[in-house]
């Protein structure tokens, strides 16, 4: 069999970032029977598909905090986003990653350009907003141009004989990177309480909401009792 590229999304996946990132759903092990029975083992029994009061135990389990059960649902993801949203997303101790190495390659390479430029907010040091005094057209003329300048710079640092892993230093945060990575629900859960929320950065909400998306088959009453509207995306600021 031939080696593929990984910056293909999986045939399972959701767009974000106006198209430019996705993730996708590569695998998964367990559902929500898996949980139940996880939670019954305690009475030494199990079932082979969700009973009549199923429902009820999830909404018990999630209620109370008896969240253990959900860890024996775990989820595999590939990942296509840039490196600032990589740097939140690596915060999370839980997952566990695989990453493309520019130390490795130095093909595939392209950059995210926000499809709408937000201005600093005020009241937060953190946050952004939708601001109508920005020269939208300015600003990505002139951070494409930058990608195009800082991959110039890059080829010609390779050319003049120069590692791989120092040339990749002069390439922006912008960059687009792949990675995998695996998480329990249980985490995941964690993961898209904080990073689906108003004070997530937009971009990393995008994915946050996409993973809501992609798992929702999987475990249908969890995310109802959850109440995840997926049907949305992330609001601009
Ligand atoms: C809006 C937002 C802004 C943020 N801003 C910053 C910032 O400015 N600077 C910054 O550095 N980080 C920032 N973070 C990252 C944040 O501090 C957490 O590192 C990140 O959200 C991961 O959360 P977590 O530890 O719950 O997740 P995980 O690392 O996945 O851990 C899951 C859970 O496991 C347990 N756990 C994991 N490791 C340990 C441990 N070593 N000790 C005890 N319990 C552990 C905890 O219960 C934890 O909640 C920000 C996060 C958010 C959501």
């Amino acid at each position: 069999m031939p080696l593929e590229s990984v910056n293909v999304p999986p045939p399972n996946h959701v767009a974000v970032l106006g198209g430019q990132g996705w993730v996708g759903l590569v695998d998964h092990m367990g559902s929500e029977v898996t949980i139940v029975n996880a939670a019954r083992v305690s009475f030494g029994k199990r079932r082979e598909a969700m009973g009549e009061h199923d429902t009820e135990l999830l909404r018990y389990l999630i209620a109370h905090r008896h969240t253990s059960p959900l860890e024996h649902v775990v989820f595999t993801f590939l990942i296509h986003c840039p490196l600032f949203v990589r740097s939140q997303w690596h915060r999370h101790r839980s997952w566990s990653f695989n990453e493309i190495s520019r130390r490795y390659t130095s093909v595939d390479i392209d950059f995210y350009v926000p499809p709408l430029f937000r201005a600093q907010a005020e009241d937060n040091r953190q946050a952004s907003i939708r601001s109508d005094n920005l020269d939208q057209k300015t600003c990505r003329e002139q951070v494409t141009a930058h990608h195009r300048l800082s991959l110039e710079l890059y080829n010609r640092l390779l050319a003049m004989g120069v590692c791989r892993e120092q040339a990749r230093g002069v390439l922006p945060q912008n960059m687009f990177t792949t990675f995998w990575g695996t998480v329990d629900l249980h985490n995941l859960i964690g993961f898209i309480q904080l990073r689906d929320t108003p004070h997530a950065q937009w971009e990393i909400r995008e994915y946050a909401r996409a993973i809501k998306k992609l798992i929702r088959p999987v475990i249908p009453h969890v995310a109802e009792i959850l109440g995840w509207d997926t049907a949305k995306t992330a609001p601009a600021p």
